[in-house]
């Protein structure tokens, strides 16, 4: 069985020492580390002191960036590169989140450079994707998702595909409180993993696919409870540990028990 993931996105929250106070604690839980896989995407400026945590301490916790600039450096001001970024340890990076793609207005065209980039450095991705609620609503989900995949399954070859977890969070589920219901979690889920594994005719259990959109302790037990949900990626919730931890064990329980 593959192990869950639980990602979390910091966003643009935690100083060094609040990042620190949270890995130390979620170090010193009793959560099933083995079994789990723990990531913590956190702002560029905690990576380096998180990295040296899990070196010292031989955490098995993940570490990911939440954004790369695709040239390899220049004159970009603001911007990050990968070997800036590989400098930290970092393993995954996020590409196409809702939050890049509406508040910094990355299009498709943008998003598949960066994930040519991060693959071609042979980090690991977290490609994000979702339908608006607008789209939702004019029954456009299947179509949306199709294409913002198709972006990306374009580019590379299977082959990568063991280097990618895709998240699928609808946009309007994405810090709003508003989950989404098992029904449009599963048949989402469903969907993309159909249209993956299609196009490179591989088995849809090689797919790691993770939800994300107001996972909380309060729904990650129904969330966890679908077979094609391979795990989460946790924006708000994430930001606390305890919450962290609780949704981790809620996760790996249920995959247990489902196997
Ligand atoms: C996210 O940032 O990808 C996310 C899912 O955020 P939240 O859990 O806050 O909805």
């Amino acid at each position: 069985m593959k192990k869950p993931i639980v990602a979390a996105n910091w966003k643009m929250y935690k100083t060094i020492k609040e990042s620190l106070t949270f890995i130390e604690k979620l170090n010193s839980t009793n959560l099933d580390f083995d079994n789990l896989r723990l990531i913590i995407c956190a702002p560029f400026t905690s990576l380096n002191s998180l990295n040296n945590f899990i070196q010292s301490s031989n955490s098995s916790v993940e570490l990911g960036a939440q954004n790369i600039h695709h040239e390899s450096e220049g004159a970009y001001t603001g911007e990050i590169s990968a070997s800036m970024l590989s400098e930290h340890n970092i393993q995954h990076i996020i590409v196409g989140h809702s939050e890049r793609r509406t508040l910094f207005n990355e299009d498709d065209e943008l998003i598949v450079k960066k994930a040519k980039k991060v693959l071609e450095e042979n980090f690991n991705l977290i490609f994000c994707i979702g339908e608006t609620l607008e789209q939702r609503e004019e029954g456009k989900t299947e179509k949306i998702l199709e294409g913002e995949l198709n972006c990306l399954l374009a580019i590379i070859n299977k082959d990568k595909l063991g280097k990618i977890i895709f998240a699928y969070g609808p946009v309007w589920a994405i810090g709003t409180g508003l989950s989404a219901s098992f029904d449009q979690v599963k048949d989402a889920h469903i969907l993309v993993r159909k249209i993956i594994s299609d196009y490179f005719n591989i088995s849809s259990d090689q797919i790691d696919l993770v939800y994300g959109g107001s996972v909380k302790s309060t729904n990650a037990n129904e969330l966890s409870q679908i077979n094609e949900v391979s795990g989460f990626l946790i924006g708000g919730a994430s930001l606390d540990v305890e919450h962290y931890t609780k949704i981790s064990k809620i996760i790996n329980e249920v995959k247990k028990i489902n196997v």
